[in-house]
């Protein structure tokens, strides 16, 4: 059916499914936070992107309020990635710490292509007072897809050292 504001139709959409991103953005990263062991830089860099998480849904409730449209109206939505990352999630072959990486790196670039859509249809539906904390989000998700595949290499030496001598390797 046509809309006389589809920008912003699809700008309100997409603050939904962002949030529901976000949340999934924690659920993802706090168990593997848990779990970690052998990769402290790793850990160090979930731990900093929790907290980030949780500022970044502060900021896409501070729009939705702004928007006249409740966070706690929101329902869960499931994203297409999200299959593949609990399949890569379940593997049994002992490099759970690769697969995480690979996934979480796969996850923070869903996230940008999110924000970068968001923040086309916010300046499209007259929404541009949003797109400073939308960027500041975006910003956000690059550094962390930087640092994680910035960090592979190093995790996958350290991975093959540990598993050469014997220890515990995958988490
Ligand atoms: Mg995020
Ligand atoms: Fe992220």
């Amino acid at each position: 059916m046509p809309s006389d504001n589809a920008a912003g139709d699809v700008f309100i959409d997409g603050l939904r499914n962002a949030h529901a991103m976000e949340k999934q953005a924690l659920s993802i990263m706090q168990p593997q936070l848990n779990r970690l062991e052998h990769y402290p830089q790793v850990a160090a860099l979930l731990d900093r992107h929790i907290r980030e998480t949780e500022g970044q849904i502060a900021r896409i409730e501070q729009i939705l309020d702004s928007a006249g449209t409740s966070a706690s109206t929101l329902k869960d939505m499931s994203l297409s990635l999200s299959g593949t990352m609990a399949a890569m999630g379940h593997t049994v072959a002992g490099d759970e710490i690769l697969k995480n990486s690979f996934a979480n790196v796969a996850f923070e670039n869903f996230e940008i292509a999110a924000y970068a859509s968001l923040i086309a249809s916010a300046e499209m539906g007259g929404m541009s007072s949003a797109v400073p904390l939308l960027r500041q989000n975006l910003d956000e998700e690059v550094a962390m897809a930087s640092a994680l595949l910035e960090g592979l290499p190093g995790v996958t030496q350290q991975y093959i050292g540990l598993r050469a001598s014997g220890e515990r390797a995958d988490v």
